[in-house]
């Protein structure tokens, strides 16, 4: 076989969602994509806000000599600075250029960070449910996913659960807030907590563990509700995050890892994740992009085109009697399958040309994600088939 067993076993793995998304093709190829409504994909629909195009004409019509060449493997210092000083807003203490590296997207940022401090066999705390490739991602490394479940009715962190995973060989936690699949954002009180008890592991044994809090969606927020920042609450920790979801860039593979000024080695580590950037094969992120987002730290996409598209499926949803959370962040929804079985329902789903992701897909059987990152007259056109079938499953 030409390929390694390891990559075999994870794409066989993956096979049922490879089925579903072709069957989902299979759909809109003899229905017509107009007619077939997908909230599969986190991809976007909306375009970029006004101002990054006015970055990209200025660009294109100044450009600067060398713009194209390599750089420090981190990116360019006038980009780190104005990362360091939108992240400093927030912060208990102020970073500098020096405790921000540019990547490929928050993917780029997680495969940095993990390479940078795994050893073999470490373990690596996800929070059920997870954005999936972090399963991937952690083994790329020579790390195991260790999985946790959230609160199964709030989706908030359950520390106990999170306590009683922690083993001498727990190297990291990846947390994410905005959620996906769940929308939820974890407050500042619950951050203190995990802080606590990471603090009370470090004074027992002198065991400290990393937390990578994974935050593309931070600025996708609803209600007035705000993400806090991790460094408010916890000293080892390290911000993953990228402009895909709130600039709306994920094709240009923009995003950047910032380490709390006060964690432990934050030096040491900087320059690890430097060499891993390099040694990855990453290089340096997109230097275009670099250059385009430096001016950007406070831009966003239309968050209340997002919020009413939230409201509108919510609202909706709920009336025919479907189960969730009301997420604050954002653009997925992770109701209750109505059938137990997860994959079943999503299959009956697709009858109503509704095309939707099993829980089972995020570590999360019995749930099902609705993406609505989507046009609103999409969202509006698919009323009818929600209401199909709702009928269809006796709701
Ligand atoms: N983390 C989460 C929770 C995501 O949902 C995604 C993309 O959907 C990523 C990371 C990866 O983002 P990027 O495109 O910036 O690599």
């Amino acid at each position: 076989m030409i390929i390694a067993d390891k990559i075999k076993d994870s794409i066989d793995r993956a096979s049922w969602i490879r089925k579903m998304f072709e069957e989902g093709a299979r759909l809109c190829k003899q229905y017509g994509a107009e007619n077939i409504y997908d909230f599969t994909l986190g991809n976007p629909t909306v375009e970029p806000p006004a101002r990054f195009y006015q970055e990209l004409q200025n660009l294109a019509n100044h450009p600067d000599p060398g713009m194209h060449r390599y750089m420090n493997n981190a990116g360019y210092a006038e980009t780190r600075r104005a990362v360091a000083g939108k992240i400093s807003r927030t912060a208990p203490t102020p970073l500098e250029e020096d405790h921000v590296i540019m990547t490929c997207g928050a993917g780029g940022a997680l495969n940095v960070t993990l390479k940078t401090v795994l050893n073999p066999g470490d373990e690596v705390i996800i929070l059920a449910p997870f954005f999936v490739e972090y399963c991937f991602y952690i083994e790329n490394h020579g790390g195991t996913p260790v999985q946790v479940w959230t609160n199964r009715e709030t989706f908030q962190l359950d520390i106990a659960a999170i306590e009683a995973a922690i083993t001498p060989q727990t190297r990291a936690i990846i947390i994410n807030s905005p959620n996906n699949p769940t929308g939820v954002i974890y407050p500042e009180s619950s951050l203190q907590q995990l802080g606590e008890l990471l603090t009370k592991t470090r004074d027992k044994s002198g065991q400290r563990i990393l937390v990578i809090s994974d935050e593309p969606y931070a600025r996708i927020s609803y209600d007035g509700v705000t993400v806090p920042n991790i460094f408010n609450s916890i000293d080892d920790a390290v911000i993953v995050t990228s402009h895909s979801k709130d600039l709306a860039l994920p094709g240009e593979r923009i995003g950047y890892l910032a380490a709390n000024p006060v964690m432990a080695d934050v030096d040491l580590f900087i320059d690890g994740a430097t060499f891993a950037n390099r040694t990855l094969g990453f290089v340096n992120a997109p230097a275009l992009s670099q250059r385009l987002v430096a001016n950007l730290q406070d831009e966003s996409v239309d968050i209340d085109a997002y919020q009413l598209k939230r409201d509108l499926l919510y609202e909706e949803l709920s009336g025919l009697g479907f189960k969730m959370v009301k997420p604050s962040g954002a653009f997925y929804l992770f109701p209750r399958s109505p059938l137990e079985d997860d994959v079943e329902f999503v299959k009956r789903a697709q009858h109503h040309h509704l095309l939707l992701v099993p829980g089972s897909g995020f570590g999360a059987p019995g749930f099902f994600r609705i993406a609505y990152c989507i046009d609103l007259s999409i969202i509006e056109r698919s009323l009818p088939a929600w209401r199909n079938l709702a009928r269809d499953l006796g709701m």
